[in-house]
């Protein structure tokens, strides 16, 4: 299950950690009040359930509330396409105003759940702001991970391992240190499958901030959390997933058009595997479970 940016900067930010000041406007005339609030220079940024907005047009920087108005109301209702939305696009609903911050560098930072290890694993790269799969790809080297322990959980030398790897030093490492042990709490007592901080900054003043981000919550462990389902933009959703939902049935949108009723994840993926084999396109991936029983 996913959050928008602001409302998974809300929960960074009740662990301790800092973000820039925001108001999430639902007009344009909210955006513009907003705006004056944070003193007129602000970034704007469209509220979808993907990233790859700043390239597509979704993130600007203005520097007066009336332009700040004017954007609003260019973004509100429009569709954006990212390298994450697929060629359909999501539509912008929420804007979260935010205080101009003055950046001096950038870093990637995430914890995920490793399928393999069945462990979480924290990723860190002082080549923040980009694609972190670029990165990856171009120069895995700039990446530092660390599984951890699920029974020591993450230790402060550790931490203070990856602080120093990004090239931190004195009282920033030192802040990274405190933020990473924050997240990683974070990240368990809120059952998170990912939380992503892309970019976590310093700014030119010397703090540390996370300028986006990003959390998707486990699926299984929503039943822990009786608010999660109200935080739930449903117009990010494809409406027939959320009819999906409703039955508990695996229901994956697919660009193709021939439809896939499955029962089970492995006959699934080898339907899918064997139209794409013929030259078939599958038009989803509908899953109603290995055992039929109990199903409505
Ligand atoms: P996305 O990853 O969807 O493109 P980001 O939240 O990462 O969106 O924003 C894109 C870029 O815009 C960031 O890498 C950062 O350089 C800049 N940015 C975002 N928010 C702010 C802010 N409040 N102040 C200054 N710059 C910002």
């Amino acid at each position: 299950m996913n959050i928008h940016e602001y409302q998974a900067k809300e929960i960074l930010n009740s662990y301790g950690i800092p973000i820039p000041r925001g108001r999430v406007a639902l007009t344009s005339d909210q955006v513009e009040r907003a705006a004056k609030m944070m003193g007129g220079r602000c970034v704007v940024k469209a509220q979808i359930y993907a990233g790859g907005r700043g390239k597509a047009g979704g993130v600007k920087l203005v520097h007066y509330p009336e332009q700040a108005q004017e954007y609003g109301k260019e973004l509100f209702g429009r569709t954006l396409v990212t390298k994450q939305t697929g060629p359909q696009g999501l539509k912008v609903r929420r804007i979260l105003v935010e205080e101009a911050v003055e950046i001096a560098r950038e870093f990637y930072l995430s914890i995920t759940l490793d399928r393999e290890s069945s462990r979480y694993i924290l990723i860190a790269s002082a080549e923040g702001g980009m694609d972190i799969e670029e990165v990856a790809n171009k120069s895995p080297e700039k990446i530092h991970t660390l599984q951890i322990d699920p029974f020591t959980g993450l230790r402060a030398y550790q931490a203070r391992k990856v602080a120093l790897a990004l090239g931190l030093t004195g009282s920033v490492c030192e802040d990274c240190v405190e933020l990473l042990m924050n997240l990683y709490r974070a990240c368990q007592e809120k059952d998170c499958a990912l939380v992503e901080i892309n970019p976590l900054v310093v700014t030119k003043a010397g703090w540390l901030m996370a300028m986006d981000a990003k959390i998707t919550f486990d699926d299984n462990a929503v039943f822990r959390h009786r608010e999660y389902p109200d935080m739930m933009d449903y117009s990010q959703l494809d409406p027939l997933e959320i009819t999906a939902g409703k039955y508990d049935l695996a229901y994956i949108k697919l660009s193709g058009s021939i439809g896939c009723l499955v029962n089970g994840a492995g006959l699934a993926m080898a339907t899918l595997d064997v139209l794409k084999e013929f030259g078939g396109e599958p038009a989803n991936f509908l899953d109603v479970g290995g055992g039929l029983h109990g199903k409505k």
